[in-house]
C-alpha cells in the first residue's frame, strides 16, 4: 500500500509550472517570514532570490502530488462525498491554492485549510507575525485579518531594508524546542482501508493534543506533558512577559519502517522576557519538565533582538511540518489531521495574547 503511494508521488512530480511572479520578488518582512516558515523548510534555503520562483513551484508540485495520492487512495478523506460538484470545487481549490511567497501573475483562490495546506499556513504565519511584530515594535498597525488573507496587500510597507537597527530594548526572546515522543507505537495494519482509517484510534495522539491544548482530563498522555495553561502560568511567575506556542506534529518509522511508527510532537515556544530575567525563565522552564523531555530540550536566547531576528524566530516557531504533511505516508498524514480536528495548536499568551485565533 505504501509503495503504491510513493509511485503516485513520483509520476505527479512532472506537472507544469503553476506560479509566475507579477513583478519583482518582495523582500518585505512579511514575505520573508512566510517563505522562512514554509517554503524553505519544505524545499531548501535558496542562495539567491532568483531561486524563489523555482522553489515555490517545486513545493506546489509536491503539494499536488500529495493531494493526488490522497485522492487515489482515500477519495473521501478530504471531501464530503455528498455533492460531486462541491467536491470537485473543493479539490480544485486545494490543488490550485494561491501561493503567498510572492505576488503571482495569475489569480487563484485560497482553500482556507491552514492546518495542512502549505500556502494557507504561510498566510496564517504572516498574519500572526504581523500581530506579534506590531505588539513588540509598535510598527504600523497590523492589517485586518480579512485583508491580510487576500494576499496582495500583504506586501505593502514593512520593507526589510533600513529598519533593521530597531531593537527590542531591555527585552530578550527565548526560542524553546521541546521534542516529545508518545509512548505507544501505531500499527499501520489497523488502517488498511478508508473506513478503518477514518475510524481507527490514533493511539494517544488525540488524547495528547486535547490535554495539551485544552486541559481536558485524560489518562492516556498523563505524566508526559501537562496542559499548556499551567506551563504558561508557571512561566509568567518566573518573569516571562508572554509568548507564542506552536504544537508541531511529526512521526518516525519504527522497527518495521512505516508498518509501525511513533508520533513525535514538538512543543515550540517563543517567549518574551526582561533581558535580566532570561536565565531565570530558562532555568524555571527546564526545571518544570520531566527528565526525559528536559534532556532533549533546546533553549536559544536572543538578547535585544532586531525586527529581522524576530522574523526568523517566529518563522522557526511556526515552521510547516513538511515531513509529516508532504513526505510521511498518506495514512499517517490523514491520521494526524483527524487527531487535531477542532483543536487549536497555535496560541499566544501574556503580552502577545489577543492575536487572530487559529
Ligand atoms: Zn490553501
Amino acid at each position: 500500500m505504501i509503495n503504491r503511494v510513493r509511485r503516485a508521488v513520483k509520476v505527479e512530480a512532472v506537472a507544469p509550472e503553476l506560479w509566475e511572479p507579477s513583478g519583482r520578488i518582495p523582500r518585505s518582512y512579511a514575505a520573508i517570514v512566510g517563505r522562512a516558515a514554509v517554503l524553505y523548510p519544505a524545499t531548501r534555503w535558496p542562495k539567491a532570490t532568483s531561486e524563489i520562483v523555482a522553489l515555490t513551484n517545486r513545493l506546489a508540485r509536491m503539494w499536488m502530488a500529495r493531494l493526488n495520492a490522497i485522492h487515489t487512495q482515500y477519495p473521501l478523506a478530504l471531501v464530503s462525498g455528498d455533492d460531486p460538484v462541491q467536491d470537485k470545487r473543493r479539490r480544485s481549490a486545494l490543488q490550485y491554492c494561491r501561493t503567498p511567497f510572492f505576488v503571482p501573475a495569475s489569480g487563484g483562490r485560497f482553500c482556507r485549510n491552514p492546518s495542512f495546506c502549505p500556502h494557507c499556513w504561510g498566510r496564517a504565519v504572516i498574519a500572526l507575525w504581523r500581530d506579534v511584530d506590531g505588539r513588540l515594535f509598535s510598527s504600523p498597525s497590523p492589517l485586518r485579518s480579512s485583508i491580510a488573507d487576500r494576499g496582495l496587500e500583504l506586501y505593502s510597507g514593512c520593507e526589510s531594508s533600513g529598519d533593521n537597527v530597531v531593537r527590542l530594548r531591555d527585552r530578550a526572546l527565548l526560542q524553546v524546542s521541546l521534542p516529545l515522543e508518545l509512548p505507544r507505537v501505531v500499527q499501520m495494519a489497523a488502517v488498511a482501508d478508508c473506513d478503518a482509517l477514518l475510524s481507527a484510534p490514533v493511539c494517544g495522539l488525540t488524547e495528547f493534543l486535547r490535554r495539551r491544548s485544552s486541559g481536558a482530563a485524560s489518562s492516556a498522555a498523563g505524566g508526559l506533558v501537562r496542559p499548556r495553561r499551567f506551563d504558561h502560568a508557571a512561566l509568567r511567575r518566573a518573569g516571562c512577559l508572554g509568548g507564542l506556542e506552536n504544537l508541531a506534529l511529526s512521526a518516525t518509522p519504527g522497527p518495521n519502517a512505516w508498518d509501525d511508527f511513533l508520533w513525535r510532537p514538538t512543543i515550540r515556544q517563543l517567549l518574551v522576557v526582561h533581558r535580566d530575567k532570561a536565565a531565570a525563565v530558562s532555568d524555571a522552564l527546564l526545571q518544570e519538565l520531566p527528565t526525559h523531555v528536559a534532556d532533549f530540550a533546546k533553549v536559544k536566547t536572543l538578547i535585544e533582538p532586531t525586527r529581522r531576528k524576530l522574523v526568523y524566530a517566529v518563522a522557526d516557531t511556526l515552521r510547516y511540518d513538511a515531513s509529516l504533511l508532504l513526505h510521511a505516508p498518506v495514512e499517517v498524514m490523514l491520521m494526524a489531521l483527524r487527531a487535531r480536528t477542532g483543536l487549536r495548536l497555535t496560541t499566544t499568551f501574556g503580552c502577545l495574547y489577543g492575536g487572530k485565533k487559529r
